[in-house]
């Protein structure tokens, strides 16, 4: 089942780790029997894409390689197997493209950890490009009434943050700190954090992320970590009893954070890594984190139920995260300014041009 499926497209290519990333016409694939292919419109860009391209950790990408994994569209063909997606269907490739649906982690809805995963933009090509592939088990289903473009950045960013904040424990009435607020992750993971009831303090530096993180994300207060001669003491004069936050989302992209989170995290609280600085290592004091009772942690991605829950939240209209949009071809400007740290919210290529 197909219709007007082009035999070439356009996509942005590197051919080796390190770029550059180029634009081009590539062939259009075809969907094996469990697989559906998207005519994607709109495709988010995540850190991870440029960690990919600047092979930054210990697993080596496919090349040559398209990257993106933030990919919205539209179902344009399926293989024979595949029941439960429509052609015309609105859908989501995201970061986890497939996994076996059989090992010990897929049973227990722990996909991600899945050995044999298949993961878009890294080791199969992903959504900066017009036409891409993805099982149709996991494929996110986009509602219909939902804008493509805006929703996104849900498809990575949002699933991530939402699952990190289930993961912290925290409950309605606490208070998390987003480390990183200013960022693609951040800026939803303060959206999400507020609609699940939770107080935030968002740090980042800069006066443009710090307006956009307290007016528009609703964060109660901000700490810029580049101007504060003390971010611990800080981070923790920001919550009600000064004893620090009850859980910590680590969202950066610099070691630096992650040796200090556990030193303000509030006694019994929990610290959840999600930023995958390059080479980087925890750090935490033995001695506090014991007597403080303190819980540090991983958080990858979200399973398939995640990813319904955190589109939802979209679609009810309480996550509004800045984005701007910009054409595909014009990806490297926007992985030159997240390289400097100077995108607030997210950067959207839209495929088109
Ligand atoms: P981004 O570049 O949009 O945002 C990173 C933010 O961190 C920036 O606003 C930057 O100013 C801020 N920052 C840098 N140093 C900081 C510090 N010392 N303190 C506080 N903030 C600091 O990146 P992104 O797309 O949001 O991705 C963030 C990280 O999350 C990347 O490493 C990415 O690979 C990773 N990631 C992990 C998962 C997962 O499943 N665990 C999923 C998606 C992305
Ligand atoms: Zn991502
Ligand atoms: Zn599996």
């Amino acid at each position: 089942m197909s219709q007007n499926i082009p035999e070439k497209q356009w996509a942005m290519v590197i051919e080796k780790t390190g770029g550059p990333v180029e634009y081009k016409e590539i062939p259009v694939a075809k969907p094996g029997p469990d697989e559906v292919l998207v005519n994607i419109k709109y495709s988010g860009v995540c850190h991870t894409d440029l960690h990919a391209v600047n092979g930054d950790w210990p697993i080596p990408t496919k090349l040559p390689l398209v990257g993106g994994h933030e990919g919205a569209g539209v179902v344009v063909a399926r293989g024979e197997l595949v029941k439960d997606v429509e052609i015309g269907d609105h859908a989501g490739i995201k970061w986890l493209n497939g996994s076996c649906l059989a090992c010990s982690f897929c049973q227990a809805s722990d996909e991600m950890l899945c050995p044999k995963a298949l993961l878009s933009g890294y080791t199969v090509d992903g959504t900066f490009q017009q036409y891409a592939i993805g099982k149709a088990a996991h494929v996110a289903r986009i509602p219909k009434d939902v804008p493509l473009d805006a929703v996104s950045p849900v498809l990575c960013a949002g699933i991530t943050v939402y699952k990190g904040l289930k993961e912290s424990g925290a409950v309605p009435g606490q208070t998390v700190a987003i480390v990183g607020a200013g960022g693609g992750l951040g800026s939803l993971a303060c959206q999400y954090a507020k609609a699940m009831g939770l107080q935030v303090i968002g740090i980042d530096t800069g006066a443009e992320k710090e307006k956009m993180v307290k007016e528009e994300l609703g964060a109660t207060a901000f700490v810029d970590f580049a101007t504060s001669k003390n971010v611990v003491k800080d981070v923790q004069a920001a919550t009600a009893d000064g004893t620090g936050p009850h859980a910590v989302l680590l969202v950066a992209v610099n070691e630096k954070p992650f040796q200090q989170a556990a030193e303000y995290v509030r006694p019994r609280g929990t610290v959840v890594a999600i930023g995958l600085p390059a080479g980087a290592f925890l750090k935490a004091p033995v001695f506090e984190t014991v007597i403080g009772m303190k819980t540090i942690k991983g958080s990858y991605v979200g399973n398939r139920k995640d990813t319904g829950e955190a589109l939802d939240f979209f679609r009810r209209g309480l996550i509004k995260a800045p984005f701007k949009t910009i054409g595909m071809s014009e990806l490297q400007k926007v992985y030159d300014l997240m390289h400097e740290g100077k995108i607030a919210g997210r950067y959207v290529v839209d495929t088109s041009k």
